[in-house]
């Protein structure tokens, strides 16, 4: 299977999943868009009413701020990858449990060795736990480590800043400096075909700050 096909099999498996309780608020499951070799992925945190309506990721007001913080540097949407941590709406836009990160994840471990990016951008907190678990993101955002041979990202997400108007220049200083990481991220790990049980490779690991 090519990248497209691997990547076109997990957004089927997403539309019928019943691993976990999110399957009763889906309308539509939320797999991510985006360039199937993007050098950057994004990950939020799962679908809100409106992206469980399309299907699509950061359709709503999150979605058109994040629109322009990329514009700022000279990105769009179709040059990254945007997916979430689940990939079903949480009623009422609940935040995940850590059953539900849990059954999701094997989704989003396969396109991330199938899109093989050199950075992750985590949006919010429980995106940036899945890296860093014991991490605060009011500590921890804007500074760039390496997860098995990955550059990690965390950022603020981009309702924060919407909901805490002071936020917003940080956030806005954090995607500035987005070009600068990518620039350092160095050669990305050897592309390697996922396979059903990759969520089994969660162990945390060594970090390396810089
Ligand atoms: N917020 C998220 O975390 N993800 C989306 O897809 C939309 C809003
Ligand atoms: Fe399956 Fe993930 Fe949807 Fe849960 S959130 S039903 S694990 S696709």
């Amino acid at each position: 299977m090519n990248r497209e096909e691997i990547l076109a099999k997990i957004a089927e498996e997403t539309a019928t999943c019943t691993k976990c309780a999110l399957q009763h608020s889906r309308k539509n499951s939320v797999p991510g868009s985006g360039r199937v070799d993007a050098s950057i992925m994004f990950i939020g945190e799962g679908p809100g009413f409106h992206e469980n309506e399309q299907g699509l990721p950061f359709v709503g007001a999150a979605g058109r701020f994040l629109d322009e913080l990329l514009q700022q540097v000279g990105l769009s949407r179709d040059q990254v990858f945007i997916t979430n941590v689940v990939k079903c709406r949480p009623p009422g836009n609940r935040d995940p449990q850590a059953e539900e990160l849990q059954a999701c994840d094997s989704y989003l471990e396969r396109q991330i060795q199938t899109i093989n990016p050199k950075v992750i951008v985590t949006l919010g907190r429980f995106s940036m736990q899945k890296f860093l678990p014991n991490a605060k993101i009011s500590q921890s955002h804007g500074q760039a480590v390496r997860v098995r041979g990955r550059l990690v990202v965390p950022f603020y997400h981009p309702a924060a800043a919407l909901h805490q108007p002071s936020l917003r220049s940080t956030v806005e200083a954090d995607f500035a400096r987005l070009p600068e990481w990518i620039e350092k991220a160095g050669d990305v790990p050897e592309y390697k075909e996922p396979t059903e049980d990759d969520s089994d490779d969660q162990k945390p690991e060594q970090l390396s700050l810089f």
